[in-house]
């Protein structure tokens, strides 16, 4: 989608720093980050919220979820924890509408969220 802010990130035509990529998954910097490390983790296909996925995108999520602890791992606090999150719609706060797996690590977090 060529107005798509993350797709644009995708093919290079905006500026991000790209912590991760390969055929399916690009995992990037937020640029407004809520903690030492927030990582971004997108699909290459754009899929506007979690209610568009498909039973063929099983495979893809699970990627987006094991990158998150993959990336946790090398970022030195999988032990010690971190948050992931998928925001969709109004209600939770979505403002990009390309499904995203926030991922926030390095310092101690609350529950339940605002
Ligand atoms: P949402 O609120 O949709 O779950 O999360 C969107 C995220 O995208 C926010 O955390 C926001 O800081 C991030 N974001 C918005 N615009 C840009 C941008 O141009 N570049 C990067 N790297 N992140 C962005
Ligand atoms: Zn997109």
């Amino acid at each position: 989608m060529a107005q798509c802010l993350f797709c644009q990130i995708i093919s290079r035509e905006i500026n991000a720093t790209i912590v991760y990529e390969d055929e399916r998954v690009v995992a990037f910097n937020d640029i407004n980050p809520q903690g030492p490390t927030h990582v971004l983790i997108v699909p290459r296909r754009h899929i506007a919220t979690l209610n568009d996925l498909s039973e063929d995108d099983d495979q893809m999520v699970g990627e987006l979820v094991r990158r998150a602890a993959l990336l946790a791992k090398s970022k030195g606090f999988s032990a010690s924890g971190y948050r992931t999150v998928f925001n969709t719609n109004r209600d939770a706060g979505q403002t990009v509408f390309h499904i995203h797996l926030h991922l926030i690590g390095g310092r101690s977090m609350h529950w339940p969220p605002g």
